[in-house]
């Protein structure tokens, strides 16, 4: 297996990190997961936009353009003849002897990208998932796709404890996002989930949604709900790169409506996968 590592192609097993990298020492750093279907990777430009947009925001300079980085992922996954899975690609600010501060030196950012094969989740796909909610306890800068993920961390670690998928977050009396998804809810034929700020990382999957109702007739509140709000919904659903479209059949261990997967839900899976095919093929 090959990955690349500040721009070169080794052998998974000696791609070795050193132990003042500013990753490892602060999660100082950004990340992106990529899907891949049928060897071609999913709204790879938003995808690296995303990353070029959290680099800016704390300051690390990332040297590869975005076409030369989708040259690269491209031939990473031809080298690991990747055809379901997904990218993981993450950039540190690099190495530099410990100190909170940005180093004053120049340093060079430490670059990572792997393949991983990954099947689509075709059974939670058809049948839902279960969920907690948990409190919120994350920063407020949840728009940068952060390495620090103790937060999101721990919330997956109280759903994986519960015998649940995901936990749902929420902030005071608002619901924020999944651990490692956006949530929505849907009432009759609209459908909402939290508006894009600091709170919440603006999905891909979830940009990809909002596009695929507008086009198709779908009404889309972008606007914070309460606990109240998801436990009383018609249907409730999450997204994300790995997850895509994936409906929430209970909260709290409380079915929601009657635990089946709504329609809306349905319809708005077959969106997606046209989305996918017309990208990516079948
Ligand atoms: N929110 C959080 C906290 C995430 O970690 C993720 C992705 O894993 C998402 C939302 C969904 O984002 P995307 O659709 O870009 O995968």
């Amino acid at each position: 297996r090959m990955v690349l590592m500040n721009g070169e192609f080794i052998p998974r097993e000696q791609a070795k990190v050193d132990i003042e990298d500013r990753g490892y020492q602060f999660g100082d750093g950004i990340y992106e997961v990529i899907r891949v279907y049928n060897g071609k990777m999913f709204m790879a430009k938003e995808h690296l936009e995303r990353l070029s947009a959290s680099s800016e925001k704390i300051g690390i300079a990332i040297s590869y353009s975005i076409s030369e980085l989708t040259t690269l992922l491209e031939e990473l996954i031809a080298k690991n003849s990747l055809s379901t899975g997904i990218i993981y690609m993450q950039f540190t600010r690099g190495v530099s002897p410990r100190n909170h501060s940005y180093p004053t030196e120049a340093v060079t950012p430490t670059f990572v990208a792997y393949t991983k094969m990954l099947n689509r989740p075709l059974d939670n796909l058809e049948n839902g998932v279960s969920t907690i909610t948990v409190e919120d306890i994350r920063w407020s800068r949840c728009d940068i796709k952060s390495l620090n993920l103790l937060g999101n961390v721990m919330a997956k670690q109280k759903a994986t404890e519960a015998d649940c998928y995901e936990s749902i977050q929420y902030r005071e009396l608002s619901v924020t996002e999944g651990s490692s998804s956006n949530i929505w809810i849907v009432n009759g034929e609209k459908i909402q989930t939290h508006e894009a700020n600091q709170f919440i990382l603006n999905g891909i999957t979830r940009q990809k949604i909002i596009q695929l109702c507008g086009e198709n007739g779908i009404e889309v509140e972008e606007k914070a709900f309460s606990i109240e709000d998801l436990i009383d919904a018609d249907e409730v659903f999450l997204s994300s790169t790995t997850s895509e479209v994936t409906p929430i059949v209970s909260v709290n261990n409380v079915p929601v409506k009657e635990g089946k997967v709504g329609e809306m839900t349905k319809k708005l899976q077959n969106l997606f996968v046209e989305a996918i095919i017309s990208e990516c093929g079948q």
